[in-house]
């Protein structure tokens, strides 16, 4: 592949049919899969101080073989048509690959939040869900927004707000949105997700010893270095999660004013507080500045976590790049003709499609969990912790031995909504990164990690549309 200017939604569908040609479905349902079933383009206004904004924006299910669809919503000023079709493809292969039972979608809105008053964009965004309304594109059983670049649980509150006002008395309605606050019937543990998710990931794929030997690594994450492009949500989680519970180090931060360094390790906590204080994280003690931002991606780590926006390692930059593994946290961020390149310096690229699933797997949880009306644990919590305590009092009373106040509570608790969330997270990574990593193994037609996420994607949703008695 030559060196060229990718459409995003272009390098979606050319990774698409070099994973199909793997697969032995028909071209017809191939078809299927690949198109956007319905795209809503959209122009309102809004009126800003004294005068009227028109504000251009997106909402695209691209998969309605599940239902409802799902995929979050970004407030930035890179937002086109493609970029949304791009975004909500790759929502739909996301979901089959970890098996959250949905079709894919992502709006946008064409905006820069940052230089909008609160008051703003609440009236930006509430106009936006009224839109969506309008012609039936929101619904907890017809498409369910959630955060992405740009936007959080805050305006998620003011999507269900508008929602639940134009549809007063429908039970099941704040389940139209997720990645809401906890207090407005979201659920513990959806902030921290996706970076969650992707350290799971990370942890999963370094946990093969063949995989690593070839890449010279030994297993494990611990004292491993890593690079971070992007503080926002998911670059911030996963360095702090990959940091305190794997034990690795964050050698180079890059963010929006520049990146830093230090080869002795950043503390990622102090660093955000840092930034939070100065607005920069321009001169953090201990860390030497580089040059440009963009350098950051070409130092040399173990792994390096794009966590921001998409196609920053291209055909361009590709052969610069050092590190041995590649998570991909943010959608899209290598081209498919950088990938060549990574993929013939021996670099193992762990596809966005998994690694950053973590997002709408938690997201799942949230609308399961709107729709039972009940938080997860409320029922078997007190119940589990009874029976934990009768079985240790049992074993303490036949051994003989006795146990500390802190030993007898560890064996004894029972999970609250938040052990349950992490639970099932690192269930799905596990799972999903086996099921991928055995695609590769076993079908010799597949040759990289995102070839075998993408047949895994492929079949499943085909799978569904042949039991649908659509395709035979
Ligand atoms: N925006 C996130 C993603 O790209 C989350 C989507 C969701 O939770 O629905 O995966």
């Amino acid at each position: 592949m030559s060196n060229k200017n990718y459409s995003f939604f272009q390098s979606v569908e050319d990774y698409f049919d070099n994973a199909a040609s793997a697969t032995k479905l028909p071209k017809g349902l191939l078809e299927q899969i690949k198109a956007c079933n319905a795209v809503y383009q959209m122009r309102f206004p809004v009126k800003i101080g004294k005068n009227y904004h028109v504000i251009e924006a997106y909402r695209v299910q691209h998969s309605h073989h599940r239902l409802p669809t799902k995929g979050g919503i970004r407030y930035a000023m890179s937002v086109n048509q493609d970029e949304v079709m791009a975004l909500a493809a790759l929502m739909s292969y996301k979901c089959a690959i970890v098996d959250v039972p949905f079709g894919g979608a992502k709006g946008g809105v064409k905006i820069d939040p940052r230089s909008y008053e609160e008051a703003d964009l609440q009236k930006i965004t509430r106009r936006y869900t009224t839109e969506l309304i309008r012609k039936n594109f929101i619904g907890p059983g017809i498409d369910v927004p959630a955060p992405d670049y740009g936007t959080g649980p805050r305006e998620m509150a003011w999507i269900l707000d508008t929602y639940t006002t134009f549809k007063n008395g429908e039970i099941d309605a704040v389940g139209c949105v997720t990645g809401k606050p906890v207090n407005q019937n979201g659920i513990n543990g959806r902030t921290e997700a996706t970076g969650r998710g992707v350290y799971y990931g990370i942890r999963e794929a370094m946990s093969f010893e063949d995989d690593m030997e070839a890449l010279g690594l030994t297993t494990g994450t611990q004292g491993k270095t890593m690079v971070v492009q992007g503080l926002g949500n998911v670059g911030s989680y996963t360095a702090t999660i990959s940091q305190k519970e794997g034990g690795m180090k964050i050698i180079g931060v890059a963010e929006y004013e520049g990146a830093i360094y230090n080869p002795d390790g950043i503390d990622v906590e102090k660093l955000l507080r840092f930034r939070k204080k100065t607005g920069s994280i321009i001169g953090f003690p201990g860390t030497k500045k580089l040059a440009k931002r963009e350098d950051a991606l070409e130092l040399e780590c173990d792994v390096l976590v794009p966590a921001a926006l998409e196609q920053v390692i291209t055909g361009a930059n590709a052969n610069r790049i050092k590190a041995k593994i590649i998570a991909e946290a943010a959608n899209g961020p290598v081209t498919p003709d950088a990938e060549e390149i990574l993929l013939k310096k021996g670099i193992m690229v762990i596809p966005d499609m998994y690694i950053n699933a973590g997002g709408v797997t938690v997201s799942y949880f949230e609308w399961l969990k709107n729709l039972s009306h009940m938080r997860f644990g409320r029922l078997e919590k007190r119940f589990d912790q009874q029976t934990y305590e009768n079985l240790v009092s049992l074993v303490l009373r036949l051994t003989g031995k006795t146990l500390s106040q802190k030993e007898h509570n560890f064996l004894t608790r029972g999970a609250d909504e938040i052990d349950l969330v992490r639970s099932g997270l690192e269930e799905t990574m596990i799972t999903s990164y086996r099921a991928i990593r055995t695609i590769l193994k076993k079908n010799r037609k597949v040759t990289n990690l995102r070839q075998a996420a993408f047949v895994c994607a492929i079949e499943k949703i085909g799978s569904d549309y042949i039991s649908l008695g659509i395709f035979p």
